[in-house]
């Protein structure tokens, strides 16, 4: 038998989840050890998410903008891409910079990082198995450790479709980001976030792109007006859009790829360079032995937690994309601290009532709180509040005028702030500023009374809330 290492605070993963917990926790005095599988940390969002996914739908806009010059009276030859180089770039200068700062942190913080495939054997123990092919050794040749307390991270991973096995020329998000070439058609199953948004950026590097999305609209969560926004931008890059889509089949060949796919009971096909699958991911929740605890989940292999993120083992808690909510790395940031303060006894609480959403499609799109549909749901009389960009001399003068921003309020004389959301430039940013007001109770007249400088992307925000109290100026 092998010996059992006691450690007190043990995490299984370093996405955002588990290094952020491991970081807090530490910064808590507690002694800490994150086990992580993968040969880097960051998770899916430093290295197959988030971070390289931005990297691209950056270069993407930086090549489009290149080649639209024209309009500001700049002469220029057409730009050429040399895509090895770009990919290059996304992960020496971007991911890797990323997840070595967090290696560095980590180190700062003194918290022990053990490479390996973290499997609980009960309520207080676990193994750590060798990473690469999965063999899972026994109890004799693995570490065990004995924990006090355990935060589980594990995160998500793709949703495969049946028909569409992810090799070759089919990928999941991870190969979509990773292609050796710009696609000359792109096919996108799923118009969620990250479909949507992998389609913005291979469409501005030069890809015909059709998006197949089995809903009626693309990005369901967010309201129809603002999905317009960016329908008519997607229009305008040439990008396909097929709705109430139902993907059948890949057949794929050396050169391309064919999707099959249903619309009405009539079936047709498309071909393509690659197709990508972004219809959904599932939690990491089946093969980390939680059959061997009392750790209860839900029906979807989510674990169930409550507000300090706590398992129902009290001394085992769970963050991330693993829990309820929506699996957005901010999310996994403040549950990560909650759960690592509530480790150190202190009264620490997840509110869920303002986590923004933003999906950086073209323009951006983003919300937080209620929208006005979630509240009428909700039985909540409110009042809304609309400015466009086009009335501000900002995003006119960058030559992106489409979009608003709104506020959702509370239909009385108080006009408390239930929500808002943004779509156009800056919208990921400029949500941020809705968060803090939806998050402290603000009302409109709060923002309205807030001095935004002039000329800047924030003052549609301050020109809603003035729509809201009844005083509009620039409308
Ligand atoms: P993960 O990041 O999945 O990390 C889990 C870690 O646990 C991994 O490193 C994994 O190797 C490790 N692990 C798993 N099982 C074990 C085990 N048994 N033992 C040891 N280690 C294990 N979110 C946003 O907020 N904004 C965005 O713009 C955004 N863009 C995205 C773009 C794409 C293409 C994708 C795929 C996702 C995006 N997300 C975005 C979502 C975001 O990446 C996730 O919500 C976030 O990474 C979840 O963090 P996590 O810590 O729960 O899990």
């Amino acid at each position: 038998m092998s010996d059992v290492e006691k450690r007190d605070t043990v995490i299984i993963g370093a996405g955002p989840g588990g290094y952020v917990a491991a970081i807090r926790a530490a910064e808590l005095g507690q002694s800490v050890t994150v086990i992580e599988k993968s040969e880097t940390v960051g998770g899916v969002c430093l290295n197959v998410g988030c971070v390289p996914s931005k990297a691209l739908i950056n270069a993407g806009h930086r090549f489009k903008d290149a080649q639209d010059a024209s309009t500001f009276g700049i002469t220029t030859q057409a730009p050429s891409i040399d895509f090895s180089k770009t990919q290059e770039w996304k992960q020496k200068k971007v991911v890797d910079r990323m997840t070595s700062g967090v290696r560095m942190l980590l180190k700062k913080h003194k918290v022990d990082v053990i490479q390996g495939e973290a499997v609980l054997d009960s309520d207080t123990k676990l193994r750590v198995v060798s990473t690469g092919p999965k063999q899972f050794m026994s109890a004799d040749d693995g570490l065990t450790i004995e924990f006090k307390n355990l935060i589980i991270a594990t995160g998500s991973r793709p949703v495969e479709i049946p028909g569409f096995k992810f090799e070759g020329r089919v990928v999941d998000s991870t190969g979509g980001l990773n292609l050796p070439e710009i696609p000359k058609e792109f096919v996108v199953i799923g118009g969620g976030y990250v479909g949507t948004e992998l389609a913005g950026a291979y469409a501005n590097l030069g890809s015909h792109v059709t998006i197949l999305e089995g809903t009626p609209s693309i990005l369901p969560n967010f309201d129809k007006d603002m999905v317009s926004v960016v329908l008519k931008q997607m229009k305008k890059k040439g990008i396909d859009v097929v709705t109430s889509a139902m993907a059948k089949k890949a057949v794929q060949d050396d050169s391309s790829v064919t999707v099959t796919y249903e619309v009405d009971g009539k079936e047709a096909t498309v071909k393509a360079d690659y197709c990508m699958v972004t219809v959904g991911r599932k939690p990491n929740t089946d093969d980390i032995g939680l059959e061997m605890t009392s750790v209860k989940t839900t029906d979807r292999g989510l674990v169930e937690v409550d507000t300090q993120g706590r398992t129902s083992v009290s001394n085992i808690f769970a963050i991330g994309d693993i829990v309820p909510g929506p699996a957005l790395a901010h999310k996994a940031f403040f549950e990560a601290k909650t759960a690592a303060g509530a480790i150190s006894g202190n009264k620490t609480a997840n509110d869920w009532v303002g986590v923004p959403a933003v999906c950086f499609a073209d323009p951006e799109l983003a919300t937080v709180g209620l929208t006005q549909t979630e509240a009428k749901d909700k039985g909540i009389e409110i009042s809304t509040a609309k400015f466009p960009f086009a009335g501000n001399a900002r995003a006119v003068s960058l030559d992106q005028p489409d979009g608003f921003v709104r506020l959702v309020t509370t239909k009385d004389d108080n006009h408390n702030l239930l929500g808002a959301q943004v779509v156009g430039p800056g919208a990921s940013d400029l949500i941020a500023e809705l968060s803090l007001a939806v998050n402290s109770g603000m009302n409109a007249e709060d923002i309205a009374l807030t001095i935004h400088p002039h000329p800047t992307l924030s003052e549609p925000i301050q020109e809603a809330a003035d729509v809201a109290i009844g005083f509009p100026t620039h409308i």
